[in-house]
């Protein structure tokens, strides 16, 4: 379990990072990265003080005079060389990643290559960040945009994806001629910090990225900040409701993707084996810790008939340490996030679900203090029971039967939470009908876990979404800059003399 610290010095102590040096913070408050499979206390991590999150503010305030200006070619050449360099670290920082956070060193590669994507898409920045001109409005005169950095722009990124979520703020945000602060996850910042430094390494410029580590004071220091123009968060929904909240009220610009239920519609026609492999890879894969796992089958009609074949893939899961050949669902990241989903489940039983498969009593060889829980069922579940109404990000599936795909589309629509969902059918006419009607704002179909390659960008809404515009993509090149337009005419000596005019033009 995270502890805190204060007199440990046995671990390594991560660093900040501030004007391009690795900083020893002064903090007073540390807290241990744990090794989910283990218990092994990796290192501690500090609680950076104000005066440190003041320094890296004013660090990147200082770096965005000159970074802004910097020509676009030398900041897509500095993420070339980056992708270059985390292409060639992928499998040593999965090895950092997996030890922390617990997934396998396949998911960790994967952790590790989605957020590459994003660095090879920032590496095109100089056709996304372009503007708009249009010649002659008036006579002689023509308007333009100019898409324009904003500034010191903040990170705070949550523990289930350590490289991909860093990579889906930072590289976009300073290649749009903006300098970052990054506040990343307490619970597993080794792997994040890798990345920092192969940043460093590939040329990013003293200050225009730092780094500090925190909890709930470092965050809210940073979302008050005078100097801080807008803030990106990804966490949990009453974390990111609440820095949303706090940094809209003090003027930044914000975008928060926060937690989610994301429920897969099956209708009785789809493909029954490529659908329950499909179900069970994404609700028990990354053991749940996915904010676009599955974690609701909803089985539409004759489809109800496959909760056993469903429920003997999920019991032939091995569940095992991260970094054990052949484990397909490693622990959940804290001993504290084993006991809240565990209380979870007891809920789910008292409340009157059906526990068709219990992960509860897994055991692990050779890994006995393991935050183990193995793949869970259940069914018999009705909509206002804690298992449905809570995210539980473990390894845990609730299943619901219903009779038609009206009935399915209208039930996702009721649940408050908008992330991802799909639907899985050999029907394109059923398939278009709830790519329409179904109020989700990522969708797959017959694709479990659908998120958006970087050239798109991540669309999560309703409740698992507080701002306009999401991450990486076009709309997060809206985010980081502001449109400037630009009203202009020229003179020279043949130019006609309008004379004084004090109406608004007419034309
Ligand atoms: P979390 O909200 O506990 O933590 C996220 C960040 O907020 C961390 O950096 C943490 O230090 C900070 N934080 C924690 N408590 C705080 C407080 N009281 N005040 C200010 N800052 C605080 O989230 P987590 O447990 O690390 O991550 C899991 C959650 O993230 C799940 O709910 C999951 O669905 C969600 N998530 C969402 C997306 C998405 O794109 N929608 C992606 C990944 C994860």
């Amino acid at each position: 379990m995270t502890q805190t610290s204060t007199q440990d010095t046995t671990v390594p102590t991560i660093k900040l990072l501030i004007q391009g040096e690795w900083v020893e913070s002064t903090a007073t408050e540390y807290r241990h990265v744990v090794n989910p499979a283990t218990q092994q206390v990796l290192a501690r991590v500090p609680l950076a003080t104000r005066a440190e999150v003041d320094a890296a503010v004013a660090a990147a305030q200082k770096a965005f005079a000159t970074w802004r200006d910097t020509p676009i070619g030398a900041r897509m050449r500095i993420m070339l060389k980056y992708q270059e360099l985390i292409r060639a670290n992928s499998k040593r920082i999965a090895a950092i990643l997996t030890a922390e956070q617990g997934k396998t060193l396949s998911d960790a590669e994967g952790d590790i290559f989605r957020g590459l994507e994003v660095v090879e898409h920032a590496a095109s920045i100089g056709t996304l960040q372009q503007g708009g001109f249009a010649e002659n409005v008036a006579a002689g005169v023509d308007t333009y945009t100019l898409q324009q950095p904003l500034g010191v722009c903040v990170g705070i990124t949550p523990f289930n994806f350590p490289a991909m979520i860093p990579l889906w703020m930072f590289p976009m945000a300073i290649v749009c001629g903006n300098t970052f602060v990054l506040k990343p996850s307490e619970q597993d910042p080794m792997s994040t910090m890798e990345l920092v430094k192969l940043a460093i390494e590939a040329g990013v410029p003293p200050g225009v990225l730092n780094v500090v580590h925190g909890a709930k004071d470092v965050v809210d220091a940073l979302c008050t900040h005078p100097d801080v123009k807008a803030v990106s968060f990804v966490g949990s929904t009453a974390v990111g409701t609440h820095v949303y909240n706090l940094a809209s009220a003090h003027g930044k610009r914000v975008q928060s993707m926060m937690g989610a239920k994301n429920h897969a519609v099956v209708l009785p026609d789809a493909h029954k084996e490529q659908t329950l492999n499909a179900l069970v890879g994404a609700s028990f894969g990354a053991a749940g810790q996915r904010c676009m796992a599955t974690s609701v089958a909803v089985l539409v009609g004759a489809a109800r008939e496959w909760v056993p074949d469903l429920i003997e893939r999920a019991r032939g899961l091995k569940v095992g340490a991260g970094a054990e050949p052949g484990t397909d669902v490693g622990p959940v990241v804290s001993a504290a996030a084993r006991q809240r989903i565990l209380g979870l489940i007891e809920a789910g039983v008292r409340e009157g679900a059906t526990l068709a498969l219990d992960g509860r009593e897994v055991s692990v060889p050779g890994y006995p203090d393991g935050n183990f829980i193995g793949p869970t069922v259940f069914t018999d579940v009705t909509t206002d029971m804690s298992i449905y109404t809570q995210e539980i990000f473990g390894p845990v599936l609730v299943v619901i039967g219903v009779d038609t795909l009206d009935e399915a589309i209208a039930l996702v629509n009721r649940n408050p939470f908008g992330n991802g969902t799909g639907v899985f059918t050999q029907s394109g006419a059923a398939a278009r009908k709830f790519q329409n009607e179904i109020d989700v704002g990522q969708v797959g179909i017959n694709i479990p876990i659908p998120v958006p390659v970087p050239y798109f960008s991540f669309t999560g809404s309703r409740g698992s979404k507080l701002g306009d515009l999401g991450p990486y993509g076009k709309q997060v090149v809206q985010f980081y800059t502001q449109t400037k337009t630009v009203t202009a005419r020229w003179f020279d000596d043949s130019t006609v003399n309008d004379g004084v005019n004090t109406t608004i033009a007419l034309r």
